[in-house]
């Protein structure tokens, strides 16, 4: 890829009109971003305040065993505190009580609102406030809403993290923050990478523990790896740092820019740039190759799920060579999406937010090779006849970089290839 030859798009699909949708949607709530930040963040609790439906999506989504001890758990609100006969606060610091007695190695518990929490206006922040002067400074209390009445499930990382930018230290040194909770894996790759650039003060938020948290101030600069992270990416900016935009690290072409726009932004020389990125360039390249005539020419129409959707797009035209018919997402924050807008071709419909009778009536109409969406609608489809992805997927999998390239574009040609060997 020629990265300036790419760099010179500048309209795609950024000024076509948004197609806006209001009415029924079929998204998971926020409390689903517990599976992944849990496993990512290695000292932390999160103590969902909910009922049984909240522990059930829990349990079952991330299908833990009992006696694997995970580092999350529900409060359930039972109809005495929901009906206003019991003093939930009171309630709840004895569970913490509890908790944090038996599970010593927490040193960071986030406090989760869902509906019911919210329903019954239970202050969690005042809670965390007062649970933080208790337990400080071994542990550190946090809140943030992961309720389906207010977030969509990767909204539930954005909370998460904009609740911990206040915490952070200041620092008056020039540092880089990679943004967002990529598999250890990834993130190990592009701290790699960034290194070999010469940049030596560079962290990742959320830190794997948190006496490994980053430090902001106006000399710091960061970079988003997910595209829904808008809360957090004000609430960095709220303290000084510096956001350097650049389209998202899905592919060869997507990961280039990205690591261009963090090069540029540190003055690194382009022979240098070239040196640490033309071996795993060439890989990623190579594999796609092998894959991509796989996809070329095939459709696909995205439902709104996970934000990821625009930057996917622009992946599966740009690099694969697939047709989109439309793509469409919770919610389009062009400050972060605008560099994968510009670079996605004009053609597909682009829509933001849902009205979901209305769109499965569009998909049906088009028939598109490929449908990604959530699980909910996933099976129905299927049943009619569409192959389909769930997006969901796409946030728990090694998605990200150079090294993933190949298998980001093989996870969407295995419902094809499924569908057609069942066509057999
Ligand atoms: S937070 Fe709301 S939407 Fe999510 S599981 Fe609990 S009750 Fe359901």
């Amino acid at each position: 890829m020629n990265i300036s030859s790419s760099l010179q798009i500048k309209q795609g699909c950024s000024n076509v009109p948004i197609l806006k949708e209001k009415g029924q949607n079929e998204v998971f709530c926020g409390l689903t971003g517990i599976i992944w930040l849990h496993r990512k963040i290695q000292d932390a609790f999160f103590l969902v305040v909910g009922s049984r439906t909240c522990a059930h999506l829990l349990q079952s989504a991330a299908g833990v065993m009992i006696f694997a001890e995970p580092r999350f758990g529900t409060a359930i609100l039972e109809e005495k505190d929901l009906a206003g006969m019991a003093d939930a606060q009171d309630e709840l610091d004895l569970q913490v009580e509890k908790l944090l007695e038996r599970r010593p190695e927490i040193k960071q518990l986030f406090l989760v609102g869902s509906c019911p929490s919210e329903v019954i206006k239970l202050d969690l922040s005042k809670a965390a406030e007062r649970l933080t002067l208790k337990y400080a400074p071994n542990v550190r209390v946090l809140s943030y809403s992961g309720s389906g009445i207010e977030t969509t499930f990767t909204q539930g990382e954005d909370a998460c993290l904009a609740s911990i930018v206040p915490t952070l230290e200041n620092t008056p040194s020039e540092e880089l923050i990679l943004v967002g909770a990529l598999p250890d894996i990834v993130e190990d790759q592009f701290l790699s990478i960034v290194k070999n650039f010469g940049i030596t003060n560079v962290s990742s938020f959320p830190s794997r523990t948190k006496n490994k948290a980053p430090k902001v101030g106006k000399n710091v600069r960061f970079i988003l790896s997910q595209p829904f992270l808008g809360d957090t990416c004000e609430a960095l900016e709220k303290r000084g740092a510096h956001h350097i935009k650049a389209p998202f690290p899905f592919g060869e072409e997507g990961t280039t820019m990205w690591l261009q726009a963090i090069a540029q932004s540190f003055n690194v020389s382009q022979s240098k740039f070239e040196e640490v990125t033309n071996g795993p360039r060439n890989r990623a390249t190579k594999a796609l190759e092998k894959i991509k005539h796989k996809l070329s020419g095939k459709s696909v129409f995205f439902f709104p799920d996970s934000q990821l959707e625009i930057p996917l797009a622009r992946f599966l035209v740009r690099e694969c060579g697939m047709k989109a018919i439309e793509v469409s997402s919770p919610y389009i924050n062009k400050k972060i999406v605008l560099s994968d807008m510009e670079m996605l071709p004009e053609g597909p419909v682009i829509s933001e937010g849902q009205d979901v009778d209305l769109q499965i009536e569009r998909c049906r109409s088009q028939k598109p090779d490929l449908t990604i969406c959530g699980m909910g609608l996933a099976n129905p489809l299927e049943a009619e006849g569409l192959a389909t992805k769930w997006s969901i997927e796409l946030v728990f999998s090694p998605v990200h970089g150079y090294e993933q390239a190949g298998d980001l574009a093989a996870l969407f040609y295995r419902p094809i290839k499924r569908r057609e060997v069942l066509q057999i």
